[in-house]
């Protein structure tokens, strides 16, 4: 069979983006072929039938309109089978260790048998056993912890968000002394805000039992480790159980790394026992300028702390460009102690009066400093080593993560790995999207982790986020790129909330005008990158941000704004340029 492009409205010409399967690949009836990218859109190309893949007539690069030849297929009628996928060869599969028997159906039956069984309940584990069951498959969902939903429900995202909140809340309150309006000092009741906090976690935690029974997902609860290549022992409260099955999806997360000279003491902690809101104390350091160290750290700081803040790099939030942080640097440095950039703490000592920190400057200068806590939050560490996953033949590296092919697999096909342990960025964005590929890839569906950004936030005040290319990225890479750059200063939504001191920076390829990348930092940034987001993945240019009607007046017109920056056709400022 003769399989042409259909009709594809008015594009001709259009470029193949990506050819999706090889010559001998089997392929079910809509499965995509290739993928095709007009000006407005990506497009796939469906196979019309089941079949065998005998030639390929396109190439990545090739242009076609409708009509134009793009495989022949030995048609079969039948569709593609479960696990017949051929796992793209790359270095997932080459790191593959030890000669353990890979197969998709358990030899051995445990006390419990899973077609599907996802290890560590987090936001990718979670998502991954719900799409699975959702697809027909039996599922085993394994954790060691008494609730579900993993650091993020538990211990990140979820509570840091809350106590974000009211963090935002006291500082608004603060800071409307200058425009007429005082409230009094806050109280602040610990127990109940500890409450409100648990609450919100509960409230999700507990939903997700619910979820799971209604998905006919079994909860199997305890520390699982792999004793053979389709078989799991779960050591729990209540003894000892084996979990034998088909497919497996590694979703083990991470944990926060610890430093070793530091000693172990109440007053040092780490995410997990900030987020316990023990006590406010009068002066805390929190060591690691990342997204964590700072979300708690404005927390800390709301709630009546002194903070210092100290950091081995020239900058705070290393990850994002050094013009995008400076408005939350500028922000903080006027309310906290100290931010130490390009120092490292070198000792750190329990005293009486309280935890004595040593610092090493950028020039070797030594000073040191006590405080009544220490908040390490130098990132966090994949509990890849944790599993035994030599036992079923699943490579892990030095550093405990667990390398993956595009469809999530491990070096064994039958053996997925998701989320926080399968590499960066950590978060829980990546793990649910990733845990979605390798729950529809487990239940014979062609699908791919082809995204092409994954967004980062900093909930902090102001939020800092960015999405694709950043200008660091680009100028590291010899990229060369234009930017359109909007001042908040300029935006009346944000004066009218009383601040002025955000920037929404668009990134754009200059020999088409696409857009490349975001950065936004204001008040939220997080909530904004998502347009960005989605018009670098629709391959949007300057002109369709810049054309599209955003309501008046609201932060997000910055995003308008700032393609017509670039474009030079803004009238609330003057233009930088005219195109
Ligand atoms: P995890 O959430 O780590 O879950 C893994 C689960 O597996 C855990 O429940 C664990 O108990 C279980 N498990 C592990 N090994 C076993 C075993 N052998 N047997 C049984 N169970 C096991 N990300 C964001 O996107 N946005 C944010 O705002 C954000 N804020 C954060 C704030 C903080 C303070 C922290 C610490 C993290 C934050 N993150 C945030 C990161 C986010 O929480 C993680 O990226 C995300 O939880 C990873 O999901 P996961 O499914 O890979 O694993």
């Amino acid at each position: 069979m003769e399989i042409k492009v259909p009709d594809i409205g008015d594009f001709t010409d259009v470029p193949v983006v990506a050819v999706l399967v090889a010559v001998g690949d089997s392929v079910a009836e809509e499965d995509p072929l290739i993928e095709i990218e007009s000006d407005k859109a990506t497009m796939e190309v469906p196979s019309p039938a089941a079949g065998v893949v005998k030639e390929i007539k396109v190439a990545e690069g090739d242009k076609v309109s409708e009509g134009s030849l793009i495989m022949v297929l030995e048609a079969s009628g039948g569709g593609a089978s479960e696990g017949g996928i051929e796992p793209p060869a790359d270095a997932a599969a080459e790191a593959a260790p030890a000669p353990v028997a890979a197969t998709g159906t358990a030899t051995g039956a445990g006390d419990v048998h899973a077609e599907v069984v996802v290890l560590g309940s987090g936001p990718g584990g979670y998502t991954a056993a719900f799409r699975a069951a959702d697809l027909g498959k039996k599922v085993v969902l394994i954790e060691k912890n008494p609730t579900l939903g993993g650091v993020c429900l538990n211990v990140g995202c979820i509570p840091s968000k809350a106590l974000l909140h009211v963090a935002k809340v006291i500082t608004e309150a603060e800071e409307m002394s200058s425009h007429g309006v005082s409230f009094a000092k806050p109280e602040i009741n610990l127990d109940e805000l500890r409450a409100f906090k648990d609450s919100v976690v509960g409230q999700l935690t507990g939903g997700l039992d619910g979820l799971s029974k209604g998905r006919k997902v079994q909860i199997v609860r305890g520390m699982g480790t792999f004793t053979g290549p389709n078989m799991i022992s779960v050591a729990g409260e209540d003894g000892v159980t084996t979990v034998s099955f088909d497919q497996c999806i590694i979703a083990a997360g991470s944990e926060p790394v610890a430093l070793p000279f530091i000693p172990e003491d109440e007053r040092v902690i780490d995410s997990t026992g900030a987020l316990e809101l023990k006590d406010v104390p009068e002066r805390m350091l929190v060591l690691g300028g990342g997204i964590i160290g700072l979300e708690m750290a404005c927390v800390y700081d709301a709630l009546g702390s002194k903070i210092t803040v100290v950091e081995l790099m020239d900058q705070i939030i290393p990850g994002a460009d050094k013009d995008v942080v400076k408005p939350l640097m500028n922000r903080i440095k006027g309310r906290y102690e100290n931010i130490f950039l390009k120092n490292k703490v070198t000792a750190v000592e329990a005293t009486d009066a309280g935890m004595k920190v040593t610092f090493e400057d950028d020039k070797g200068e030594s000073f040191s400093d006590t405080f009544d806590k220490v908040l390490v939050a130098v990132g966090r560490k994949p509990n890849g080593k944790l599993i035994n996953a030599d036992q079923a033949g699943v490579a892990v590296d030095d550093r405990g993560f667990i390398a993956v092919d595009k469809q999530q697999r491990t070096g064994q096909p039958h053996i997925f790995a998701i989320g926080d342990v399968v590499g960066q960025p950590m978060l829980a964005h990546k793990a649910v999207h990733e845990g979605k590929v390798a729950a529809e890839v487990a239940a014979g569906h062609k699908r791919f982790f082809d995204a092409k950004l994954i967004p980062s936030v900093a909930y902090t005040d102001p939020e800092v986020a960015w999405c694709g290319l950043t200008e660091t990225e680009a100028k590291a890479k010899g990229i060369k790129v234009e930017k359109g750059v909007f001042p908040w200063a300029a935006s009346g939504k944000s004066l009218s909330n009383g601040r002025s001191e955000g920037m929404t920076k668009l990134i754009f390829d200059p020999s088409d005008d696409r857009l490349l990348g975001a950065c936004i930092v204001g008040t939220n940034a997080g909530d904004l990158i998502s347009e960005c987001a989605l018009a670098i993945e629709m391959g949007a240019d300057a002109v369709d941000l810049g054309h599209t009607i955003h309501p008046h007046p609201t932060l997000s017109e910055t995003v308008n704004f700032a393609a017509e920056m670039f474009e030079g056709t803004i009238t609330d400022l003057m233009p930088p340029k005219k195109r």
